[in-house]
């Protein structure tokens, strides 16, 4: 067996807050500098899904000339793999020392990233946020929190690294992420080009990031084995974490999460046995770019159980020559 699904990620909306009456003086100078807004390793545990859209047209591009964004979206998405991890506590820090405006709580984390299933959200798309003032007109905003999470308020003051809260999914968010709009004077500025930047992908970028970031459009979210072709809502929710399946699993499938594949990537999937026969092998171009891509193979158990062992999935999406994703995970079925 052997299918695909995809998901179109666009409900990261949140409204512009209006600034008023701050004259919080932190920062003297007029740029400032971003530490990262969320306690993880960006291309280990977290990545980032959405960047601001700098089209100022009906049509979307982030700064990197790339897809990975929808028309309107004002912030940086820094997203985690599922609701498992969310469940742990991943900490929201403040990317820069300032003092807090405003802060909402009590808003309840989206149970699943089905638009249809959204809580409603008119006027809290941001859900549970904190603003900081960091003086001179800048203020950052972070979006998203996890309900009850939000541990400072109006008035403190923050070092950059000081936790606001933790990752959630309160609000018009389809997946665990924390959305973070820079301002400066009211107006978005883009963190990756800075405030002086024109509209488009084609500008002299002055990163506003003290570590500057990668640009990485395309990347590993999660991989693993399932005993049944997984849904990509699954796979958000935190499920097929195992480590070993029984041999009288009906099936064994291994499944690749991804985001930003682009049509004509192509992709090398195999599934290996515990002999180190390679009883699946499927190698082919993708028809569809994607924002997020679910990839797998599974291979179903006849009449016999299957085989006892370390069984491997081996993963690799290529673009011409680059590989883009190189990925091996094992199971120990038994
Ligand atoms: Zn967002």
């Amino acid at each position: 067996m052997h299918r695909r699904i995809f998901l179109l990620l666009s409900f990261c909306v949140i409204g512009l807050v209006a600034t008023v009456g701050s004259g919080y003086a932190i920062q003297a100078s007029s740029s400032l500098s971003l530490g990262l807004p969320i306690s993880c390793t960006l291309g280990q545990d977290c990545f980032i899904l959405l960047y601001p859209d700098r089209d100022p047209g009906p049509s979307a591009v982030d700064f990197g000339c790339g897809r990975m964004t929808y028309d309107g979206h004002q912030g940086t998405d820094f997203a985690i793999s599922d609701r498992q991890v969310m469940a742990e506590g991943i900490a929201v820090k403040a990317v820069a020392a300032g003092a807090v405006l405003r802060v909402r709580d009590g808003v309840a984390d989206q149970v699943s990233g089905a638009p249809d299933q959204f809580f409603e959200t008119r006027g809290f798309e941001c859900g549970n946020g904190v603003v900081i003032d960091h003086g001179d007109g800048w203020e950052t905003q972070y979006c998203h929190l996890r309900q009850g999470s939000v541990a400072v308020q109006p008035g403190d003051t923050v070092s950059q690294g000081t936790v606001l809260g933790l990752v959630g999914m309160s609000g018009q968010a389809s997946f665990p992420h924390v959305h973070l709009s820079v301002r400066r004077q009211g107006r978005i500025v883009d963190p990756f080009v800075g405030p002086e930047a024109g509209p488009g992908c084609q500008v002299n970028p002055q990163t506003l990031w003290r570590q500057p970031l990668s640009y990485v459009p395309t990347g590993l979210i999660r991989s693993g084995f399932a005993q049944r072709p997984p849904e990509l809502e699954e796979l958000w929710a935190g499920s097929f974490y195992a480590n070993t399946l029984p041999a009288t699993s009906p099936a064994l499938v291994f499944w690749v999460q991804s985001y930003g594949v682009l049509q004509g990537d192509v992709e090398h999937i195999q599934l290996i046995d515990p002999n180190g026969q390679i009883v699946l092998d499927e190698q082919h171009p993708l028809p569809a770019s994607q924002r997020v891509w679910l990839s797998f193979v599974g291979k179903r158990a006849a009449s016999q159980p299957l085989a006892s062992g370390y069984w491997q999935g081996r993963y690799r999406l290529t673009r011409g020559q680059k590989t883009l994703i190189d990925q091996q995970h094992q199971i120990l079925v038994e």
